[in-house]
């Protein structure tokens, strides 16, 4: 049984999750925003199988400061229910449709840094490309070593440097069909890898039209294994066991 160790839980509808959580032991379940986060913790409550992080996703408007304290303080008040802040970073891809600034949502980062820091839990990170070296800097400053890059891309310098600094990333379904993806599985120690969905998200090649869920993980992990030179039942197990220390599952 794998781990998902990225996914919106949230997102699908109420009667397509418990058959969804079938397919896995665990599933680390991200939240958007202060709604995403209730009905998250909601979800971990109902099944054993999910495993809260709660945060504010950056591709969207920013919050209005009220709103920015509140989920803050919803946060302090709902630590013991949460394994890692998340999901949280920075907005490319909004960036390249808009002209947006990015600094008050570097602001915004930093301190969920600072909270991850205080509540002593792992952080996961939406942060590509560019992006990326501007994240190392913050978690290098407030010395944050327990990162998760999920659905990472970026140059091969930042890529040394967060192998550097130990930070972990989380390879998607598309590395199926992502050539991208597959360089980062042979630059990156599988000793730093974990595997998600980031569903309901869709894939393409062989998962078009498919409704994402966990079991298409094993292709994942078939592809790991073979650029790593593992067998699926090697890499299936470094890779559980990866998540599990990192989530303190
Ligand atoms: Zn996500």
């Amino acid at each position: 049984m794998l781990i998902d160790a990225h996914i919106h839980l949230d997102q699908y509808k109420d009667e397509e999750i418990s058959s969804l959580l079938e397919e896995v032991d665990y599933v680390i379940a991200v939240s958007m925003q202060l709604v995403s986060c209730e009905r998250t913790l909601h979800l971990s409550k109902t099944y054993h199988q999910v495993k809260a992080a709660f945060g504010f996703h950056p591709e969207q408007s920013l919050p209005g400061q009220r709103d920015e304290d509140a989920l803050f303080d919803w946060i302090r008040a709902h630590a013991d229910d949460m394994v890692a802040v998340g999901e949280v970073g920075l907005p490319y891809y909004l960036r390249q449709e808009q002209a947006i600034d990015n600094r008050p949502y570097v602001a915004l980062l930093e301190r969920f840094i600072i909270l991850a820091k205080e509540l002593d839990k792992p952080i996961v990170l939406h942060a590509v490309y560019e992006d990326a070296a501007i994240v190392c800097d913050l978690l290098e400053k407030h010395q944050l070593r327990k990162a998760h890059f999920h659905w990472f891309k970026g140059d091969k310098a930042v890529v040394k440097r967060m192998i550097q600094h130990g930070y972990f990333i989380s390879i998607t379904p598309d590395c199926f069909y992502e050539e991208e993806i597959q360089q980062l599985i042979q630059a990156y120690p599988i000793e730093r890898m974990m595997i998600e969905t980031d569903g309901p998200w869709p894939f393409e090649g062989p998962f078009t039209n498919k409704r994402t869920s966990p079991w298409m993980m094993h292709s994942t992990i078939e592809v790991i294994a073979s650029i790593k030179g593992l067998s699926t039942q090697e890499a299936a197990q470094i890779i559980t066991q990866n998540t599990k220390n990192f989530y303190r599952l």
